[in-house]
């Protein structure tokens, strides 16, 4: 089966999710969309924020409005067009009034990241503000940003854990720095698209 056929095949089964009753309430009472990712299925990148909020729910779509425009602008200029990448998020639906995910959410919406991250199969991940990297890498959840940040491993996949651009706009020469390696490594192989 092609990647995109599996990528659709769960994107699906996202849609029809209900595990997390609250979330699932929730969307169906505004008619919102499940945001599972987007992106191109062979990526070498993947992008993975938090949880969409109001415009990525209201659109299906990861990382639109301002927090997608800050994305954009910074993969851009590491030499990652949207297009390249793909992008998601460790819960597929928006929570009340943005709060964090909880840890029964992140859990539930587990094994859709896992197979995403299985499908696509990308040499990097970049994990972008503290909750994502608390969940994606199995921190406790007290662990600060700070002790975070930087290189990591998920299974044999390379992870940058850095700061969530939209919650922390002083941050992005901090966020630039730590995408150092990224950029270095994809400077040294073939074109990204
Ligand atoms: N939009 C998303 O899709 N995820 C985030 O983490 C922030 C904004």
């Amino acid at each position: 089966m092609k990647k995109s056929e599996a990528l659709q095949i769960l994107e699906h089964k996202i849609a029809e999710c209900t595990r997390c009753q609250e979330l699932a309430e929730y969307r169906q009472s505004y008619n919102w969309k499940t945001v599972p990712g987007i992106g191109n299925p062979n990526a070498r990148v993947m992008v993975i924020g938090e949880a969409p909020g109001q415009n990525e729910a209201e659109q299906g779509e990861p990382f639109v409005g301002k927090a997608g425009k800050l994305l954009t602008k910074i993969l851009e200029a590491a030499g990652l067009p949207r297009e390249a990448v793909f992008i998601t998020n460790i819960l597929k639906c928006r929570p009340p009034g943005n709060r964090d995910p909880l840890k029964e959410e992140a859990d539930n919406c587990r094994k859709f990241l896992d197979l995403q991250v299985t499908c696509i199969d990308p040499a990097w991940i970049l994990c972008f503000g503290r909750v994502a990297s608390i969940y994606l890498l199995g921190c406790p959840p007290e662990t600060s940003m700070g002790a975070m940040r930087g290189e990591h491993f998920y299974d044999d996949k390379k992870v940058i854990c850095t700061y969530h651009l939209l919650r922390n706009p002083a941050a992005k020469k901090d966020v630039w720095e730590d995408l150092q390696p990224v950029i270095r490594a994809l400077q040294s192989t073939k074109p990204v698209v």
